[in-house]
């Protein structure tokens, strides 16, 4: 393999077969079936969120992905939605794949006796698969998938607590999108004409919407009447490497809901009150978030999601062991390492672990070896010399820690023919 000089873009889907990230067959359109180091990087963003939510007091929840049609009768999307929805006939009777996980979370809330002490309840769910049919023509790549996965969580508060709600979710997305050093901007969409329900709720929501994108200190436009019928929402958008814009992020309102599924909780005074849903999602659609990020990186993501961290080179034959004993001391340490002892120059190992756009590349020879150091290229920096494997384990293992933000390169740069 030859590196392309002329530092033309390549797409996600061109990185993730030279990356061996993941892959798309005509048997399944609009699916992705992910390769083993496509799935370090799905897990590690998991392993992250997961951390976060379970420190804010988040219940995961998990419901099925497929379930009688009455559900969403009863939620309007058949009315509404239909057309999305995947259906199966199964002994005479509708099922339906879900397209979003909110009804069925709902039934978990109503599952049993709620008090206004006990909201505001947060439940994510983020491993199951949702399904939303597109015309074949629009599906590509991991941008437009037809099977999904969100990090979807929903908020059933007291109208008294939106804006602190709404406020820590804002909080939760800044921080998630400080590790990707990527650029966002901010909407607030607000009642459109056919909404539902009383304006003066609508009213207090939005303000209470606006005044946390306030605290959050961030730039944000009015999207007047842009909401949906059921409530105003905040949309996060960012721009992928052929300067797309796509709504990642999302809080949205909602009113309509609690109505339809009866929710309740008992206030302070003995009644029953329904509570308010919201919606959200931070990263959004795993599957175009991680599109996104594989373009905007061109493949070279920071250290804390790169499915390979350290590649081990023997200089010689005589070296090889030394290399595999390097190899097992990173590894025992919980990082991600691959040897190549292969019988080809070490410059062709070299020029194929940069092409892999892997972190950190350490060749030992018999300098190394009767010094017990590694000698440490790093990525777009080029040869540091030798270390102390210690230091250099150090290191590292401090920069994964700190999943610091590493900026996309070329960003700038336009796509050939873009
Ligand atoms: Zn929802």
């Amino acid at each position: 393999m030859v590196e392309n000089k002329s530092k033309k873009l390549l797409t996600h889907q061109e990185l993730g077969t030279r990356l061996d990230l993941y892959s798309f067959h005509e048997i399944a359109p609009g699916a992705v079936f992910w390769h083993g180091k496509g799935m370090i990087i799905w897990r590690e963003l998991e392993k992250y969120l997961r951390e976060k939510l379970d420190a804010l007091g988040y219940q995961e929840v998990s419901t099925p992905v497929m379930v009688k049609r009455e559900l969403f009768e009863k939620s309007g999307h058949w009315q509404h939605y239909r057309e999305k929805m995947f259906t199966l006939d199964i002994d005479s009777e509708i099922y339906v794949l879900k397209p979003m996980n909110c009804p069925e979370s709902t039934l978990i809330y109503s599952s049993r006796t709620r008090s206004y002490r006990d909201l505001p309840i947060r439940m994510s769910e983020i491993t199951d698969r949702i399904h939303r049919k597109e015309l074949s023509g629009v599906v590509g790549g991991l941008l437009r998938v037809i099977q999904m996965t969100q990090d979807d969580a929903h908020h059933y508060v007291r109208p008294d607590q939106i804006e602190h709600e709404v406020s820590d979710i804002m909080g939760l997305i800044k921080e998630f999108y400080s590790h990707f050093d990527m650029p966002l901007s901010f909407n607030l969409a607000t009642r459109p004409e056919n909404s539902m329900g009383d304006a003066k709720v609508w009213a207090e929501a939005e303000h209470d919407l606006e005044s946390a994108l306030k605290k959050a200190k961030v730039k944000y436009q009015v999207k007047e009447k842009d909401g949906a019928f059921y409530g105003p929402k905040i949309d996060v958008n960012a721009t992928d490497s052929q300067k797309r814009e796509w709504t990642i992020a999302t809080i949205q309102l909602d009113f309509q809901m609690p109505e339809k599924f009866k929710l309740e909780y008992v206030a302070e005074d003995g009644f029953k009150k329904r509570p308010v849903m919201i919606h959200r999602a931070i990263a959004g659609t795993f599957e175009r978030f991680i599109g996104i990020l594989v373009e905007n990186y061109q493949g070279a993501f920071p250290i804390w999601l790169s499915p390979v961290q350290v590649k081990v080179l023997n200089l010689t034959d005589r070296n090889e062991k030394y290399a595999k004993k390097i190899a097992a001391e990173l590894i025992a340490d919980g990082l991600r390492v691959e040897l190549n002892t292969a019988n080809e120059t070490i410059g062709k190992r070299i020029r194929e672990a940069e092409l892999e756009k892997i972190p950190y590349i350490l060749v030992v020879g018999d300098k190394e070896e009767k010094s017990d150091t590694v000698a440490v290229r790093e990525r777009g920096k080029g040869d540091l010399g030798a270390q102390k494997l210690e230091k250099f384990k150090s290191k590292i293992l401090s920069e994964i820690a700190k999943k610091s933000a590493l900026a996309p390169p070329k960003r700038l740069q336009r796509r050939e023919g873009a």
